[in-house]
């Protein structure tokens, strides 16, 4: 074994060669150096404002729902590691992968029947892309190519998906003439409450006519817009959307990437709406936070589809594809979040933040509380700066908490192991930071 990096020195080797996400190179803030992480804490390798463990609101960008080093998902990764760590997917095929597709086939909406497994959300969005584009060309109506999509949405950062990330909130500027120019509604109503709005829903009809002859697919993430912007809308907008795909042949891709396994108190946010679309991305929560891995779903008829083509094969195919640590930890995953009640576990968690985040809906520069399934938004008048940024993330750390926000967001999604005291405290270090903030 190498000498340990102390915290100093792995910091300054950090900031000196190690991009993060969204960072500047050499990074102008010290990220917190972690040494582990068990249970909803992660403790860092020295104190920070003079505390030692966070408890994590995050849950790693909506991945760890099960809290970290979790009996159960050790075992398995521990397991398939003394059987193999990987193997090619060419030609060659495993248990963990066949049971997690067959398993993922169960839990979805039907029809979704068929799964390619890929090593990240931003690649399962390009797969699914890749589907209903080559869905057309293999139908002979290779004019349908573009996408629409409603603003605020977030579906990745390689190139397909950030050309249907909200354009303003995105980096749209920044690849102008370079991005594929896609079609953009309105933003959703805001409120999953939100009454019936006839006028959305004629925009959203008349804009899937007007450009049906060239659409291949419509793609959203159903319920919750997450990195756009952590807004809410009515699960009655689904159902006019694949109403609108029905009636002008158009394909439905919904983005679960952050809402699938239970997040927003369904299983799957499409739940909510009862309906299903033709291809579905899942992610993140996938592995409970373990290994990096996505799937795409498909309808038979896609699939069919594609397979009729002059080119009769899905033309994709990751290095690391189905790779059998990654399964075998989702395997275990999605057992584990079904052998208990994580319905009534999200809604204790939704009740949680609830009241503890109501009273930051008085604090000055607070614009507005929200709240559905494990998911609590703080949204402030503006967006923070990078000073702002830095207070309010002090002020958790203060408070005991791991909080990440961003714009003028600060938001908690909680593993949902997390325990009430641990949740009030999420609750207050959210409250705190706001009031740090501004
Ligand atoms: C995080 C996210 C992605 C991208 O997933 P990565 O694993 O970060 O590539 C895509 N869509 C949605 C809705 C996401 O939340």
């Amino acid at each position: 074994m190498p000498e340990p990096l102390t915290p100093a020195e792995l910091r300054a080797l950090d900031r000196e060669h190690v991009w993060h996400p969204y960072g500047p190179m050499p990074g102008r803030q010290d990220p917190l150096v972690v040494e582990s992480a068990a249970g909803v804490r992660l403790r860092l390798a020295e104190p920070v404002e003079g505390v030692r463990e966070l408890v994590d609101g995050m849950s790693s960008w909506w991945s760890a729902i099960h809290g970290y080093n979790h009996p159960a998902l050790n075992d398995a990764a521990r397991g398939q590691l003394d059987r193999m760590s990987h193997v090619m997917f060419g030609g060659l095929t495993h248990e963990p992968a066949v049971r997690l597709a067959t398993r993922l086939v169960e839990i979805t909406p039907e029809p979704l029947r068929h799964v390619f497994l890929a090593d990240s959300g931003s690649v399962s969005v390009e797969v699914a892309v890749k589907m209903c584009l080559q869905y057309w060309r293999s139908l002979g109506r290779p004019a349908k190519r573009r996408l629409l999509t409603w603003r605020g949405g977030y579906h990745g950062d390689t190139w397909q998906p950030m050309a249907v990330c909200d354009p303003d909130g995105g980096m749209h500027r920044l690849w102008s003439g370079v991005l594929p120019e896609q079609i953009f509604a309105d933003a959703p109503p805001p409120g999953f409450d939100a009454d019936p709005d006839p006028a959305y829903e004629a925009h959203v009809r008349e804009l899937v006519a007007r450009h049906a002859h060239e659409l291949a697919a419509v793609i959203v993430e159903p319920v919750v817009q997450g990195a756009g912007g952590m807004r809410f809308h009515s699960p009655a907008l689904l159902r006019v959307l694949r109403e609108a795909c029905d009636e002008h042949d158009v394909l439905l891709v919904f983005d679960e990437i952050a809402t699938g396994f239970g997040r927003s108190g369904t299983l799957f946010a499409a739940e909510h709406a009862g309906v299903c679309p033709d291809v579905m991305c899942l992610g993140k929560a996938l592995t409970g936070g373990y290994l990096t891995l996505a799937a795409t779903l498909c309808t038979p008829r896609v699939a069919d589809g594609i397979s009729r083509g002059e080119v009769p094969v899905l033309a994709h195919g990751p290095t690391f594809m189905g790779n059998p640590l990654a399964t075998a930890v989702a395997c275990a995953s999605i057992d584990l979040l079904l052998s208990y009640d994580w319905r009534q576990e999200v809604k204790r968690i939704e009740t949680g933040l609830r009241d503890g985040l109501a009273e930051a809906a008085e604090l000055p520069g607070v614009r507005e509380v929200r709240v559905l399934g494990a998911i609590g938004v703080v949204q402030l008048d503006r967006p923070l700066d990078d000073a702002g940024m830095a207070a309010a993330t002090r002020a958790a750390v203060r408070e005991g908490v791991w909080l990440r926000p961003f714009r003028d967001l600060l938001y908690t999604m909680p593993p949902y192991i997390t325990g009430d005291h641990d949740l009030a405290r999420i609750c207050t270090a959210v409250r705190t930071a706001a009031a740090a903030a501004v």
